[in-house]
């Protein structure tokens, strides 16, 4: 008999004396398809599709961020996940695989559940979306042994491969309880789309810019659903400094109190101006140091008033569902206020240091109302040679607009 390669399952069974093998392999099947189905349920933050961010046009390289996927047992036993494969697909061909082992999923789910007991996910619903993702009586396993309505977290997983990729497949293998015999696999399929605007943006500043992140392989936006193609513009001089003097006071910054202006027509939705300068860098204090003051600042601000690390914000409603947003604004420089009708160009306020900003700088970013964050291109963005960008920017590259 052949099973043409499937795994074939028997029975033996003792009648009237004889032993007699069955097959059985079409009941097994259908046994194992039902409980599949069931068992385990895929969710992902934010919902629909991951966007396909180009790397390197010529060589036809993209990147996806799978930013949050919740794994949850709907069955009323207990499942054990044993190897969790990502597969970015196009059509039926494989671009590239990545594994997460036995081990890794181990230290994974402990790492995450104790991020969870810290009431981490809590706080941050506009990066994990756990109030979106888990329904009542769902939460988090510290293990792999998943019990009925536990779940397992993957996050910020980064995929880059080389071509046209349509899906991003997650293939489950887990147990049935503790008995590795009993395997089985769940599979789930994620759209992998490419995002583009129909809305014309401007650049939302004017003159010489460098461009300090944009979406980038490495950037620390692109772990986040709700900054993955956010900017960070600042200025420098001749020689390549972003500041004159110590850079000690946010004055000696060349980006401090440049205007801003709007990217598009739009309704202010949001215009917030009350949060005083971060502090930078003291004489005397180490970078290191520095940064450690400051990461405490931003978790002291996420537990109490997390609208402190944003800072001083104008957003602004366009066509199309899109918002842009302006951040880290001059204390005291935004000239709009919620429910204004703006025209492109026009000045909203002044690049400051309010917020989490490590020196005076711009970040900015489009989203949808969801608060998504989506890629971003501006019709009046040059190279310093004069070349029009019709691309999203990239980290490090000298642009200008007028
Ligand atoms: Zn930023």
């Amino acid at each position: 008999m052949n099973f043409a390669g499937a795994p074939i399952h028997v029975a033996i069974v003792k009648l009237a004396g004889f032993t007699v093998i069955l097959p059985l392999m079409m009941s097994v099947t259908l046994q194992a398809a039902a409980l599949d189905e069931a068992a385990l349920e895929f969710r992902t933050f934010p919902e629909g599709p991951v966007y396909a961010h180009e790397l390197n046009h010529g060589l036809h390289i993209s990147d996806i961020f799978l930013h949050n996927l919740a794994i949850i047992n709907k069955s009323a036993a207990s499942l054990d996940v044993h190897r969790v494969l990502f597969s970015v697909m196009s059509s039926e061909t494989v671009l590239s695989n990545r594994i997460m082992e036995r081990d890794e999923i181990e230290a994974s789910a402990d790492r995450l559940y104790r991020n969870g007991q810290y009431g981490v996910f809590e706080r941050l619903p506009e990066l994990f979306g756990h109030d979106q993702m888990f329904g009542a009586g769902e939460e988090l396993s510290a293990t792999p042994l998943l019990e009925p309505k536990s779940a397992l977290l993957a996050i910020q997983n980064y995929f880059s491969f080389q071509g046209s990729a349509d899906a991003l497949r997650v293939s489950v293998d887990y147990a049935l309880g503790a008995d590795p015999s009993q395997m089985r696999t769940a599979t789930f399929s994620i759209p992998i789309k490419r995002y583009k605007s129909d809305n014309v943006y401007r650049m939302p500043l004017k003159g010489r810019w460098f461009v300090l992140t944009g979406p980038d392989i490495a950037d620390h936006h692109r772990n986040w659903q709700n900054t993955e193609f956010a900017y960070d513009f600042s200025r420098t001089d001749n020689g390549g400094s972003q500041f004159s003097k110590q850079g000690y006071a946010p004055a000696d910054y060349y980006a401090y109190g440049q205007p801003v202006f709007a990217v598009a027509d739009g309704i202010v939705e949001k215009a917030i101006d009350q949060f005083p300068e971060a502090p930078l860098r003291m004489k005397n204090e180490t970078v290191a140091e520095y940064q450690t003051r400051m990461s405490d600042r931003m978790n002291e601000n996420f537990a109490n008033n997390p609208d402190a690390n944003y800072g001083n914000i104008v957003v602004i409603a366009h066509e199309n569902g899109e918002f842009s947003s302006y951040t880290h604004l001059k204390r005291g420089s935004i000239r709009v206020k919620v429910g204004d009708r703006v025209k492109a160009g026009a000045r909203l306020g002044d690049v400051g240091q309010s917020g989490n900003s490590l020196k005076p700088h711009l970040h900015f970013d489009v989203t949808l109302a969801s608060g998504r964050s989506v890629p971003v291109e501006f019709t009046n963005a040059h190279s310093l040679d004069g070349e029009t960008l019709s691309r999203l920017l990239k980290t490090g590259e000298f642009i200008s607009a007028e």
